[in-house]
């Protein structure tokens, strides 16, 4: 089994992110938990490169396009579409035009559960819905009904990768091996070694 404090996760704070200047507030909120940054860069990505990192994983067409029905119903709502391959077919037109208005910066994050750590910190996909004290949930005031009636995308500030398969895919998308750097934080000892001996004159 691989070393569980190396899980790795992607995070790209997406156009709206940058522009409403907020990088640095949510780089903090990823370092401040524990998490260590091992690769970053700014690009414009192509519409083909966005449209191919949402669909790496396969099933993420049925899973979004689930999760906006359900998203409806909780509110009382019938989503005017209801067939969860149309709708995912509609969302990634819109976030092709979203994700390439504009440069956005790609990170990795490493440590313990990075990838759930991060999806946590993130908040839901949703701002109207996503908890307070959560990325999502403090700098954006977006909703799903606003969006779809306006046809565009959802602006919730940044993308974190879904689960562990998909982290992997991702960074694998988004970076080269050697745009991955390994090093080793000072906090590391304190965050994961077994014994802490020594800590005291
Ligand atoms: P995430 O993993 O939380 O980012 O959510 P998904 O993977 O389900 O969706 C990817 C992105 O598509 C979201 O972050 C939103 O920007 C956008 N999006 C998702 N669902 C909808 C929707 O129902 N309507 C609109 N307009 N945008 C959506
Ligand atoms: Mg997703």
């Amino acid at each position: 089994m691989e070393n569980p404090t190396k899980e790795r996760t992607l995070v790209v704070i997406k156009p709206d992110g940058i522009q409403r200047i907020l990088v640095g507030e949510i780089i903090s909120r990823y370092e401040r938990v524990g998490l260590k940054l091992v690769g970053i860069k700014m690009v414009v990505p192509t519409k083909k490169f966005i449209e191919e990192h949402y669909t790496l994983e396969p099933e993420w067409r049925r899973i979004t396009g689930e999760k906006n029905i359900k998203a409806y119903k909780d509110k009382g709502m019938e989503h005017p579409i209801n067939d969860p391959y149309k709708i995912t077919e509609i969302i990634l037109e819109k976030l092709k035009k979203y994700m390439t208005s504009g440069p956005v910066i790609a990170m990795i994050w490493e440590g313990a559960h990075a990838v759930a750590i991060v999806r946590k910190i993130t908040g839901g996909t949703e701002p109207l819905t996503s908890d307070v004290g959560t990325i999502r949930g403090d700098y954006v005031l977006d909703s799903y009904k606003l969006s779809d009636d306006d046809y565009r995308a959802v602006r919730n500030l940044v993308h974190a990768s879904g689960s562990v398969k998909e982290a992997g895919l991702e960074i694998a998308h988004w970076f080269r091996k050697d745009e991955i750097m390994p090093y080793r934080h000072v906090q590391e000892q304190i965050l994961y070694d077994i014994n802490l001996d020594g800590e005291t004159d």
